[in-house]
């Protein structure tokens, strides 16, 4: 698909391009803030599967910026991004290259904040998808448990988590063990997230591990609220655990899943923001420039 074609095709890629963002997942966090007001007195903030950063420009230019325009630099928030993926430099970012299921990276994310504790975790991430609803389901489910473990070193009580779910006939799995942790547990569909995608945002609020909670029994709690889940659903579909359901974003305004015209006159296609540092296909390129200079010689 060409740029101008996708301009037409996808508004709020066209829209990302003209507000500066590197990514049009920028609008989904920003309609999440809208509904939940996330942003509130946050100080320590860690973006999970970062790259290309469209989150984390929004949380430096919600968070960072306004701090250090009005001259409160001491004060302005810390920001730690983290991602397999190298990610171009964002003012106020401090970005980890990791593996968010590795300890080390959990322990890497500790040591930027000195000691204190996060008030807010959010995590974009998604694995390669396969277009297989089951197998997507459970390999995006496999990456928010293992964002549980920073989150359970990381978050304070009282903190927000937020995490891309696909929402598929095992979710309620997801719910039960994010709800051993969190007692306020609501699934958030924001208009920029296309209403033909199964991908929706839990929002996790009142971070409230459970008395004696230590990272160590993590797995097993886990493992026991989903047990404990497939347990009940088995024995009566009708008890599969719900959570409140929230459509958030101007819902009069701008339509994912629809095309708009580009305007008649004088409209230039924009390139993206920031081209990919490190995209899978580099390395192919690469050796078909260098087949090709072997053929000539
Ligand atoms: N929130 C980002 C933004 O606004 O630009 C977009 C995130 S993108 C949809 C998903 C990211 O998840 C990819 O960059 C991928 O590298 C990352 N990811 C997937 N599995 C990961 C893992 N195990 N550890 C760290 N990052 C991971």
């Amino acid at each position: 698909m060409g740029k101008a074609s996708r301009d037409k095709r996808d508004i709020y890629y066209r829209k990302a391009k003209e507000e500066g963002w590197r990514a049009r997942s920028a609008f989904k966090l920003l309609q999440l803030d809208e509904a939940f007001d996330i942003f509130r007195g946050v100080q320590h903030v860690v973006d999970l599967c970062a790259a290309p950063g469209s989150w984390s420009q929004v949380l430096s230019r919600r968070l960072y910026l306004p701090a250090m325009q009005s001259g409160r630099q001491d004060a302005a928030p810390k920001i730690v991004a983290v991602d397999l993926q190298p990610m171009a430099p964002i003012e106020g970012v401090t970005q980890l290259q990791g593996d968010i299921t590795s300890d080390r990276t959990a322990q890497e994310v500790i040591a930027h904040f000195d000691g204190h504790h996060a008030d807010l975790v959010v995590s974009d991430g998604a694995p390669d998808v396969t277009g297989l609803h089951d197998m997507d389901e459970f390999v995006q489910a496999q990456l928010i448990l293992a964002a549980m473990t920073i989150v359970t070193h990381v978050l304070r009580p009282g903190g927000t988590f937020i995490a891309k779910v696909f929402r598929g006939k095992e979710i309620s799995l997801l719910y039960a063990q994010l709800k051993v942790f969190f007692p306020e547990v609501t699934v958030a569909k924001p208009k920029s997230s296309r209403n033909s995608s199964i991908e929706a945002f839990v929002v996790c609020q009142r971070y409230t591990p459970p008395p004696d909670f230590q990272p160590s029994h993590l797995q097993r709690l886990l493992q026991g609220a989903a047990a404990a889940q497939e347990a009940c659903m088995f024995a009566s579909p009708s008890t599969r655990l719900l959570v409140p359901f929230v459509a958030c974003g101007d819902l009069s305004g701008w339509d994912a899943d629809r095309s708009y015209d580009l305007p008649a006159e004088g409209y230039v296609t924009l390139n993206p923001v920031q081209p990919p540092t490190a995209p899978a296909y580099k390395e192919a390129l690469e050796r078909a420039k260098f087949a090709n200079s072997g053929a000539k010689t």
